[in-house]
């Protein structure tokens, strides 16, 4: 029996116009009432033959919202599915080397996913162990052949005193082979740390992911030190000698309703300092999650909601030419790419997974000896791939779980109308909230693509022009 997909979602653009958007075949239109009603026929078990417009029909056929059974739905799918996996074979190969060179942190963000005991734990890599770690580095790129690969350090904060030692190492190891070296940290010991980076970064391109959460207030209310103190002098002083010494700056601003009422003002800091100048600065909100699903983070927003209220506070907001993105709300940016309404785009992929853990791009090695599938697992045994310390072994079962995660094999996701906007979920937090990497903890993705879709709706009627009465493939 003929059937409208199951990844069909209709959204109102005014009272007379709605847009589809069909995440299977990244199709997207504008339909009238006459459509809308038409359609909605369909999916309740009319046969195409008695709906009285045959040129929707064969519109819908065309651009992948009508199929014959689910048969064929579903071989689509999987024509989708492998077409995807090429293009990452091909193209999107990258991997990211994750070190942490410790876990211990000296901060107390109100939002932390890391548990206690790891922020005071002070221990540091040994030497034997970061050789160990390039070893196996030269070792995976010759097999896996990936088209990109980087060192990524990761904590804990990896950028300690404390740690000085080991990053000069890593450093020295990365310039080596050529490795670019990216670098999340709270920014409060760049200081420390600013001639050793400037040493290498005409050698090996490195660049630091900052956090700063809003203007001073805002910031160290949530973001202090142990003994309660702010941050935000040291982090903004560290960002002006980076930005100064030519090293790639990207300012990550957590959001969640502590902070998004006041992101305005934080913005007018940004051009009050002139960062937004500077070719080498980047500004990346993000929203504050919840991947350890403990409930505990305090002023928690859902993501859907952070979308709305960003588009009402910033209604002029687009991706291109701003200089604060959303690239890091993972289904909104994909949203915007089936949209087309980021001129960067030039092909799509589809989600059949969530992140980068489930295709085995991070190998992450902690201070424990082991390595883990993403940056927040370390620690956690249940998530360990393998260990490197004190020699190299891989958990085939661990990474199977981890690498074939994709909305295919998740029952859940299966029977969702928006699993190729969203993938399936992160892979800890469903492992964190039920124990099983396979039950996702849904991140309101059709929620946020509704919001989405409302906050732009005047720029799509604009960019597509005046909407037509059928299911004309304006996209
Ligand atoms: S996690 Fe939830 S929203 Fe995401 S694909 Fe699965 S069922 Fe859909
Ligand atoms: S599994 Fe979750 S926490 Fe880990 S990298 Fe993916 S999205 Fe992030």
């Amino acid at each position: 029996m003929a059937l409208i997909t199951q990844y069909l979602t209709i959204h109102p653009l005014n009272r007379d116009y709605f847009l589809m958007v069909n995440s299977l075949s990244g199709a997207v239109d504008i339909i009238d009432n006459d459509d809308k009603s038409n359609i909605e026929l369909l999916t309740h078990g009319r046969d195409p033959k008695d709906i009285n417009n045959q040129d929707l029909i064969a519109t819908l056929r065309e651009r992948g919202y009508l199929f014959e059974n689910a048969q064929e739905e579903f071989a689509t799918l999987q024509k989708i599915k492998e077409i995807s996996e090429n293009l990452i074979d091909k193209s999107e190969n990258e991997i990211s080397f994750v070190i942490c060179p410790t876990l211990a942190c000296n901060l107390r963000c109100t939002y932390c996913f890391e548990p206690e005991e790891s922020r005071r734990d002070t221990k540091v890599m040994t030497t034997a162990q970061v050789e160990n770690i390039f070893q196996i580095i030269d070792q995976i790129i010759t097999e896996r052949k990936p088209c990109h690969s980087e060192i990524s350090l990761f904590g804990g904060e990896p950028l300690l005193p404390s740690t000085y030692a080991i990053n000069k190492e890593i450093f020295r190891l990365a310039s080596l082979r050529k490795m670019s070296i990216d670098i999340q940290t709270n920014g409060t010991h760049i200081s420390d740390y600013i001639d050793l980076i400037k040493e290498y970064q005409g050698i090996i391109d490195i660049a630091l992911q900052i956090t700063l959460d809003g203007v001073r207030d805002v910031h160290d209310r949530r973001r202090f030190r142990a003994n309660k103190s702010g941050t935000f002098e040291k982090i903004c002083e560290g960002i002006d000698a980076l930005l100064e010494a030519g090293v790639h700056v990207y300012v990550r601003v957590n959001l969640d309703r502590g902070n998004i009422e006041r992101l305005h003002e934080f913005i007018g800091f940004i051009v009050a300092k002139g960062w937004n100048k500077k070719e080498n600065f980047y500004c990346d909100v993000a929203p504050v999650s919840d991947n350890h699903a403990k409930g505990a983070v305090p002023d928690f927003m859902p993501e859907n909601e952070i979308v709305r209220r960003i588009g009402e506070l910033f209604p002029d907001y687009s991706e291109d030419g701003n200089f604060f993105r959303l690239r890091l709300f993972r289904v909104l940016h994909h949203v915007n790419e089936v949209l087309k309404l980021n001129s960067k785009v030039d092909k799509i992929l589809f989600r059949f997974h969530y992140c980068e853990a489930n295709i085995m791009q991070f190998y992450v090695f902690a201070p424990d000896g082991y390595i883990y599938p993403c940056p927040e697992s370390t620690g956690n045994q249940k998530c360990r791939i393998g260990s490197f310390d004190p020699h190299l072994e891989f958990y085939p079962e661990q990474i199977r779980k981890w690498q074939g995660r994709t909305v295919l094999r998740i029952p859940k996701c299966r029977k969702c109308k928006v699993a190729l906007f969203c993938g399936g979920g992160c892979a800890m937090a469903a492992i964190n909230a039920n124990n099983n990497i396979d039950d996702p903890v849904c991140n309101n993705a059709e929620e946020v693509l509704a919001e989405y879709i409302q906050s732009i709706r005047q720029k799509i009627i604009a960019k597509y022009g005046s909407v037509t009465s059928s299911a004309s493939d304006v996209f």
